[in-house]
């Protein structure tokens, strides 16, 4: 077997197992559980034994079914597995199969996104916990691996979390001004700082425009095949935020590229 397949067979085994502790993390850490010991069944609180826990095969073997009181494992725990080994393939094949770089974005970038996504979905809260440490750990990668004089790697992060945290800040005091209620999160505020911090203030101009057309689209056909209720629509905006980041790390260079291209200008230089 060549070197280079074995790394792709490292790439998504390591997917599958860090996408089953992601649905650890994304059950556990918005109820405030800690992260050690045994899974444990949501309905009858049996231990989960390791051969019905092996990412995406015991969902298979089981019938998505517990073994001891046959409730009903959510479908959603292998879907986290396969997308998290998908997206750790493609994020080796984004950093040119450089290993280091690989595992570097895989860990610090992809994996809380995934964790952020589905937490926002299930509960609407982003835990400071996922967002936070990855501001820090953002200026870090893009110093080490991106921009390698700090200067420059300084005005990349710290022009990101300026624009993607300050912006949003100032927008949702905005909101609470005129509308007396709260609008943004503050979790989707320490998300941008984040996602700012890894994809620099270029990355985030393109993730708000990106995300808000995504959230608008979502919402008008909410709105449209839902039944009427008084209550307002209330929509996670961090699955979208996350989904506008991914596609900008997986695909920036090429849309900007090619919009350039539109313009018949040649590409500003954008280093991500
Ligand atoms: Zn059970």
């Amino acid at each position: 077997m060549s070197a280079q397949s074995l790394i792709l067979i490292d790439a998504i085994l390591l997917g599958l197992v860090f996408g089953s502790f992601l649905n650890v993390c994304i059950y556990r850490i918005p109820l405030g559980m800690g992260l050690g010991g045994r899974s444990l069944c949501p309905h009858c609180k049996a231990l989960i034994a390791w051969y019905d826990n092996i990412p995406v095969m015991s969902f298979l073997i089981l019938g998505t079914k517990c073994r001891k009181c046959k409730g009903p494992i959510r479908f959603r725990y292998p879907l986290v597995e396969i997308l998290t080994a998908i997206l750790s393939l493609t994020t080796l094949y984004r950093e040119g199969f450089v290993f280091s770089h690989y595992l570097l974005w895989f860990f610090l970038f992809i994996c809380p996104l995934i964790a952020i996504t589905f937490t926002d979905i299930d509960h609407r809260v982003i835990p400071d916990m996922m967002s936070l440490p990855s501001i820090i750990t953002g200026i870090i990668a893009t110093l080490y691996f991106r921009w390698p004089d700090w200067e420059n790697a300084l005005f990349h992060s710290g022009g990101g979390i300026l624009l993607g945290g300050g912006l949003l800040l100032l927008l949702s005091q905005l909101y609470f001004l005129i509308r007396k209620r709260e609008g943004m999160g503050g979790g989707d505020i320490k998300l941008c700082a984040m996602l700012g911090a890894f994809l620099g203030w270029q990355g985030m101009v393109f993730v708000f425009f990106l995300s808000s057309i995504l959230a608008l689209l979502y919402g008008i056909i909410t709105l449209m095949t839902q039944r009427k209720t008084k209550e307002p629509l209330v929509i996670p905006y961090g699955p979208f935020l996350s989904g506008a980041a991914l596609i900008y790390y997986f695909y920036g260079s090429a849309i900007l590229a090619f919009y350039f291209s539109l313009l018949g200008r040649p590409l500003v230089p954008i280093t991500l």
